[in-house]
């Protein structure tokens, strides 16, 4: 599944190609992903120029002068790639959106649980339809001092905690588990029992995971591609993520493996405390 980095990464890909360019075709080959595709609203769309890319969480969204955004979410196995047009679309390609400059923005979803629809922002920019968001974990908003407070008297592990997207958007699986062996946190941990310098060492250590993340082009594990088609980088330097049985990189334990809220988890049982 694309995580926070891997969709930051096709976002600023697409901003290196999208603005300025006028739609001039759009093709759809599927009714319907999560929700139905609305046809007839992206062929409206058609002789609308590109505006510019913005990410929240891990929605895309593509502003249009005509006032509306596009709103793309890659949902587990969802990728947009630039194509010449003359590329042949296969079969889990279902959405073209033809640009002015003999490409084409193709949407490939082979389980179909992604996202397009298209919005109207408020003057502010903000899209009501994606509701309440928490902070994003790069912003100032998450802070050490907004995971304490949040956190007190808190039962839960601290993995889920951080996981929670009511609480901090966008830290996935595999940067939860990187993030808290970087930190020395045990993934188990009562959230509450967590000390105020805990909490600013693990939220440092989010944003300098996720930023390391995003500058070498996210994590690919199975289906993410970079809208280049290259794929993530990030995968070579995981040092607990899948790798059960493996020795700590730092101490030589046993990496272990357990499930947790749902998830497998990684970490090691010396190191993390
Ligand atoms: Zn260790």
């Amino acid at each position: 599944m694309p995580e926070l980095p891997e969709v930051e990464t096709v976002a600023a890909a697409l901003r290196e190609h999208l603005p300025e360019r006028q739609i001039i075709g759009v093709v759809t080959r599927c009714e319907r992903l999560r929700r139905p595709i609305p046809i007839a609203a992206l062929q409206n769309e058609v002789n609308a120029v590109i505006c510019g890319v913005r990410r929240r969480a891990k929605y895309l969204l593509i502003d249009l002068d005509s006032g509306r955004t596009m709103v793309i979410h890659l949902g587990m196995s969802g990728t947009l790639r630039l194509v010449p047009e003359n590329e042949t679309a296969e079969r889990h390609d279902h959405i073209d959106i033809k640009l002015d400059d003999g490409s084409v923005l193709r949407y490939r979803d082979p389980r179909r649980f992604g996202l397009v629809i298209l919005v109207t922002p408020d003057a502010d920019g903000q899209i009501a339809e994606l509701g309440n968001l928490a902070p994003e974990p790069l912003s100032k908003e998450f802070s050490g001092e907004y995971l304490y407070n949040l956190s007190r008297k808190r039962t839960s592990p601290i993995k889920t905690f951080i996981m929670d997207q009511r609480r901090v958007v966008g830290v996935g699986n595999i940067y939860a588990c990187e993030s808290l062996f970087r930190a020395r946190i045990r993934p188990t941990l009562k959230t509450g029992t967590l000390s105020r310098k805990r909490c600013q060492l693990l939220v440092d250590t989010i944003k300098a995971v996720l930023t390391e993340a995003i500058a070498i082009g996210g994590t690919t594990i199975s289906d993410f591609y970079g809208v280049d088609g290259s794929e993530g980088k990030f995968a070579l330097k995981l040092k607990v993520y899948g790798r059960s049985g493996d020795i700590c990189p730092e101490c030589g334990t046993s990496i272990k493996k357990i499930t947790l809220g749902g998830r497998s988890t990684f970490y090691c049982p010396k190191c993390q405390k």
